[in-house]
């Protein structure tokens, strides 16, 4: 029946709004429960101080000396903070966080507890390697992995219900040295990107060059329901989005949500949200609502890409964490509701260092102008090498919900420049911005470049991979993803495609072309090979679908099933080994942990298709129809003729649905499969469809059977009940 829906119901229209508490100013809680430089500078010797600081700016290693007294100086710092326990934190190949918790206490031999935390303590963790996903390094690893403290990172005190705990941010590794996670190629694909730039940037006769970091800005969108609604829903609660659902009268086609007025319980949960995020050195910038109703963002101010990839992590639990204590439920999933617009990631990306400044920022002198073309001309090259990676980066079971769905951006992989800045590629391809024009100083004619507008309405939003301004937004990467994967991408491109320039500005200076010719010698040739990744138009429309596979060659993995397997191309095998941001069989161990994980939530879901279909759709739609049959029959006892047609048809679609989940059973139970990418393309093309034909028959079951009898929290009723 539908007592649990209406009870939901119920407790929501008479909850108590919780209230408003005056938050604490930004300069009393501004990274309190961070162990950052400043605190380190207040409790260090100068000299243990400096070496701390470089090793946090430059990556450089620390010794075990200042390790001690770095650690002791931490464990202070936690105790004061009434911290009984340390964890480190690390980032499994999973889009989860895991941690394992250890207390400071250590009994002496009179029985006092005392507290012990060394600088061993705070390096090395040793968690039980086999009992996170590790594909075929589960081989060579035997059980043992360990985590490794990333002084880049800072350490922060995480309030849980268990109490302050000291979370130490840490890389994850086989004791063979693999990475087992996705913080160690993201800090390899940073030092790959670093020493490429160097060599174009001196080349371009820079001197006294910085460590390039890439910095990270991501978008995170999400939904928010009430509590009570996910209680009654167990899609929602396992799959994180509704596997059945009859769209409702009222959906998003007002677009009156999108920039409207907060609704003042989500103002009241936004508000301790960023008061956590802000406590925790997380800076939390702009929030808003989104398209769909229910659907919010959140944007944090970027970062340098390790700490924002961390911060982004922590973003996502903070934010399920808060939800909870408001009695509200987040759905970070990229399509919780189908018909409604679904949810996305953008991973807004630059490089830069303190020297040069943001590489991919046009700046205002034509000097920084040459510097800017090549490493925009370097990201152009590389999404064209290696889109297929990008959509790899991007490929989960969720996120195929959203990628072309007409909403998202295709799974094409495209770049738009706006047309300022397309012009000037296309002139230098096509011989119109020839140095040759311009005498004496080197300025390229670009005056548009200088003035390069930043106006937001110059963007296109059905592009993947947009330059906007001074930087580009990855904007198809999904709501619960780890941007670690994107990052290492783009990194990875990025590397190596500025060897490439450097080789080839190498070549063309020491012919004796001076420097402007010279990286308009490479641009040319760059664009040539590469300019057909430049698309300006609407990345929605059909035309373009035929246009970017037919004429230019771009592919279109439309799932993660054709998706995945990109990554065991040679040319992706040769970018991270060449880069050295994964071995061969690191990158061979993802493939597997990513296509299982793929494959394990298929089955998931279609397994909970069959269940909610057997076990909570089909007895309502006999009840109904028992309802009606016995209406009927006793109708027609007293000589009053009904027409049965709505029984006929709540009897058809049951039977039907029925049906289906049998089939759908039978498909599950295949295992025998050449490869994972036959069990991956039978996920995608044979139980998918099944699922959604489940679902076709139960929706319009929905929109058939009596309310009153309904099990399931409705469309309306969750989108719009708060
Ligand atoms: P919009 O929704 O218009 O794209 P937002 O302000 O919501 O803009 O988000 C933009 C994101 O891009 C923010 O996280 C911002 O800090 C980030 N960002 C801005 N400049 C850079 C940059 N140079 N590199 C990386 N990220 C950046
Ligand atoms: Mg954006």
């Amino acid at each position: 029946g539908n007592a649990s829906r209406l009870a939901a119901i119920n407790t929501i229209t008479n909850g108590k709004a919780i209230s408003v508490e005056m938050p604490e100013p930004l300069s009393k809680i501004w990274a309190c429960d961070v162990f950052s430089l400043s605190k380190m500078e207040e409790s260090l010797s100068k000299n243990a101080f400096k070496a701390i600081k470089n090793t946090v700016q430059t990556g450089a290693p620390l010794d075990p000396a200042t390790a001690d007294v770095v650690a002791a100086a931490m464990k202070d710092w936690a105790l004061g903070k009434g911290a009984k326990f340390f964890s480190h934190i690390f980032y499994p190949m999973t889009n989860a966080t895991a941690e394992k918790h250890d207390g400071f206490i250590v009994p002496n031999a009179e029985g006092v507890a005392i507290t012990e935390f060394t600088g061993s303590l705070l390096i090395k963790g040793e968690p039980d390697g086999s009992s996170f996903p590790n594909g075929s390094l589960r081989m060579t690893n035997a059980a043992r992995g360990y985590t490794a403290w990333d002084p880049t990172s800072p350490c922060y005190i995480m309030h849980t219900a268990n109490g302050p705990t000291l979370m130490i941010p840490s890389v994850f590794m086989s004791w063979t040295g693999e990475a087992l996670d996705k913080k160690i190629p993201l800090l390899r694909s940073n030092s790959a990107m670093n020493k490429a730039a160097h060599k174009v940037l001196s080349l371009m006769g820079e001197t006294n060059i910085a460590t390039l970091n890439a910095s990270c800005g991501a978008e995170q969108e999400y939904f928010l329901i009430d509590e009570n609604f996910a209680a009654a829903r167990p899609d929602l609660r396992l799959a994180g989005r509704t596997l059945f659902g009859a769209p409702p009268a009222k959906g998003q086609q007002f677009d009156d949500h999108y920039f409207g007025a907060i609704p003042e319980r989500v103002q009241v949960f936004m508000q301790d949200f960023e008061d956590r995020l802000y406590r925790l050195g997380i800076p939390a910038k702009t929030h808003h609502n989104e398209v769909a109703p229910g659907q919010f963002e959140i944007a944090p101010y970027f970062e340098s890409a390790n700490i924002a990839a961390d911060h982004q992590q922590l973003l996502m639990t903070v934010l399920k964490n808060t939800a909870k204590k408001h009695g509200l439920h987040a759905l970070l999933h990229e399509k919780p509701f189908a018909g409604v617009n679904g949810s996305g990631k953008h991973v807004n990306w630059s490089v830069g260092n303190s020297t040069q400044g943001n590489l991919l920022d046009p700046g205002s002198t034509p000097e920084k102008n040459l510097n800017f073309l090549l490493f925009c001309g370097a990201v152009i090259r590389g999404v064209h090498l290696h889109g297929p990676l990008l959509r790899a980066v991007i490929a989960s079971a969720s996120n195929d919900h959203r990628l072309g769905a007409n909403e998202a951006p295709p799974a094409i992989l495209s770049v738009y420049l706006g047309d300022q800045l397309e012009k000037v590629f296309t002139d230098i391809q096509q011989g119109n911005l020839a140095p040759s024009k311009c005498g004496g100083v080197m300025d390229l004619g670009l005056a548009e470049i200088l003035t390069f507008t930043r106006d937001p309405g110059d963007r296109n939003r059905t592009s993947p991979f947009a330059f906007t301004g001074n930087r580009f937004e990855f904007r198809a990467v999904g709501s619960s993803q780890s941007v670690s994967g994107p990052l290492v991408a783009m990194n990875a491109m990025m590397a190596d495609s500025l060897n490439w320039i450097a080789g080839k500005l190498e070549a063309a200076l020491n012919s004796g072309l001076d420097q402007g010719s010279a990286v308009i010698a490479v641009l040319k040739e760059l664009m040539d090979a590469h300019g057909n990744v430049l698309f300006g138009g609407d990345g929605y429309s059909s035309e373009w679908h035929t246009q970017a596979v037919d004429e230019r060659g771009l592919a279109n993995n439309r799932t993660s099933a054709e998706a995945l397997p990109a990554l065991l191309e040679q040319s992706v095998q040769d970018l991270f080994k060449n880069t050295g941001v994964l071995s061969p069989v690191e990158l061979q161990s993802r493939y597997e942990v990513y296509s299982e994980q793929y494959i394990l939530s298929i089955e998931m879901e279609a397994k909970l298709t069959m269940d909610m279909a057997t076990t909570s759709i089909y007895p309502a739609a006999m009840t109904y129809l028992s309802e009606l049959c016995s209406s009927i029959s006793g109708a027609a006892a007293m000589g009053i003729g009904l027409d049965n047609g709505v029984a006929k048809k709540v009897a058809a679609e049951a039977d039907a649905m029925m049906q289906t989940v049998a089939a759908l059973a039978t498909a599950t139970e295949k295992h025998d499969f050449a490869s994972i990418e036959a069990h991956m393309q039978f996920c995608a093309h044979e139980i998918r469809p099944l699922m959604d034909k489940v679902r076709s028959h139960a929706d319009s079951l929905e929109m058939t059977v009596s309310d009153a009898a309904w099990p399931l929290p409705k469309y309306s009723e969750m989108l719009f009940i708060r």
